[in-house]
């Protein structure tokens, strides 16, 4: 059987949210889907500690009319609905209109040490930690590039962390910069202060890379590399991540056109928020990476947008220029520096589900001719982690993502196979 709504929303972050209750104000029938157990997307990801923030808890009370579709994970599309996997088999979601708030990931850069136990993302430590992860007393690294680190170190330490140090790639010429911009931003710079007044007496060393990670069975020391040369700190976890990268492959399945400007490509839209094609919106991060301010904004608009109220889109405009610029920004000012992609060496794993060393992927045209190869990016990221990271360093850029988007249960790929119009669901077993 196949669900049918007006407006179907993919992703329930700040951007899905939006959306969701914007085209629902019209009255429209609308589904918001997320494969996440809860809404909120990554910003506003349950804290098992914390109550969520005021204006999260605002987003989630205008949700009553829209039907929440939690624990869903697109995989793939079949003419012109979508499959989704839920916790007892998979459906086919059918739209009028079809926004994709699918989000970004973190941007992982691979080094030597970068597999032991212990080494995780930054926002993969944050996200762990919400959930319950225990990090209390725990002795933890952060390092990268972007605010990020700032945030997850704020939830780690909230946390009982100890927190040794925050280390930030970008020089302190770029940071203290972006920091004389904060004074055209007063929300923004309101928002620094917050988070550092969270952090006092964490050291933040500007200039700063972790080289490598040592231990036995899990990480023990890391060795991290400034103006003043190398030194080498104790730690019980690493928490590194180089910024956050568009989540663009359900838009690509769908025949949507990418902007390849950026070193990591994102959804091609126009101003009103339209995909290359019809009937497709695409909102937040999905469009370029821009922090919370552009997921709601553009959420809103999308929402309009896919009911045809292009008037009420138009006139956020402004606003939504207005958040894209501060997005640019944290781009020009966090990016990775040719310091951060020269670290892997090439005994160094790129490819983590399937073991591949960079050293092997040499000799190879494209992504696609490698991974035939050597099985990289053939794991169950789908070449998400390293396929990203090989574009960063310059390698070769990510190849085109296929069916099924995640890791599915066989039940949803007979399924695709056999009828592409029927509910495996509902197929004895
Ligand atoms: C790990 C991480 C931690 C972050 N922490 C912070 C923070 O503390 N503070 C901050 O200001 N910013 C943080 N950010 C930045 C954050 O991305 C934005 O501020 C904001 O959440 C973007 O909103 P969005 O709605 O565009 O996307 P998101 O909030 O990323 O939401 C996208 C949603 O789409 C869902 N989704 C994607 N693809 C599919 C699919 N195929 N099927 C079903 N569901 C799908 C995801 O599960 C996710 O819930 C973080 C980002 C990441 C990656």
């Amino acid at each position: 059987m196949t669900e049918r709504y007006d407006v179907l929303v993919v992703g329930a972050g700040p951007a899905g949210l939006a959306a969701a209750h914007t085209a629902a104000a019209h009255g429209a029938r609308v589904g918001l889907l997320d494969a996440q157990p809860r809404v909120g997307g990554q910003v506003w990801r349950h804290d098992v500690r914390k109550p969520a923030p005021r204006a999260a808890r605002a987003a989630f009370e205008t949700l009553r009319q829209v039907t929440l579709l939690a624990q869903r994970s697109v995989v793939a599309s079949e003419d012109g609905a979508l499959r989704v996997e839920t916790p007892q088999g998979s459906a086919l979601l059918a739209y009028g209109a079809l926004i994709l708030a699918t989000g970004a990931r973190e941007l992982l850069l691979p080094f030597p040490g970068w597999t032991l136990p212990g080494v995780t993302g930054a926002g993969g430590l944050q996200a762990l930690t919400k959930q319950g992860w225990p990090v209390a007393g725990k002795r933890v690294v952060v390092a990268g590039s972007g605010p990020l680190l700032l945030a997850a170190a704020a939830t780690l330490r909230a946390h009982g962390a100890r927190l040794v140090g925050i280390h930030e790639q970008a020089s302190a010429d770029s940071v203290h910069a972006f920091a004389r911009q904060l004074l055209h931003w007063p929300t923004r710079a309101a928002q620094a202060l917050s988070l550092r007044a969270r952090l006092l007496g964490v050291p933040y060393r500007l200039g700063s890379v972790v080289r490598h990670a040592h231990g036995e069975e899990a990480v023990r020391t890391v060795e991290i590399e400034d103006a003043h040369g190398t030194h080498v700190v104790d730690c019980d976890l690493l928490a590194v991540g180089y910024g956050l990268v568009p989540n663009v492959e359900l838009a690509q399945l769908l025949g949507c056109a990418l902007d390849h400007t950026a070193t990591h490509p994102q959804v091609q839209v126009d101003e009103l928020l339209r995909t290359s094609v019809p009937a497709i919106f695409a909102a937040g991060e999905a469009c370029g990476i821009g922090g919370l301010a552009v997921a709601r904004i553009e959420g809103a608009i999308a929402g309009h947008m896919a009911v045809g109220n292009a008037a009420e889109a138009r006139a956020l405009l402004p606003e939504r220029e207005r958040a894209r610029r501060f997005g640019a920004l944290l781009a020009m000012h966090f990016a990775p520096g040719q310091r951060v992609r020269a670290l892997a060496t090439p005994q160094t794993l790129i490819c983590r589900c399937e073991d591949v060393p960079l050293g092997a992927l040499d000799g190879y045209a494209d992504a696609r001719e490698a991974k035939l190869a050597t099985r990289c990016g053939m794991g169950a990221c789908q070449g998400r982690i390293c396929g990203t990271a090989l574009a960063e360093l310059g390698r070769f850029p990510r190849s085109a993502g296929r069916p099924p988007l995640f890791p599915a249960r066989l039940a949803t790929l007979a399924g695709l196979a056999l009828s592409p119009s029927d509910d495996v669901s509902r197929s004895p077993t």
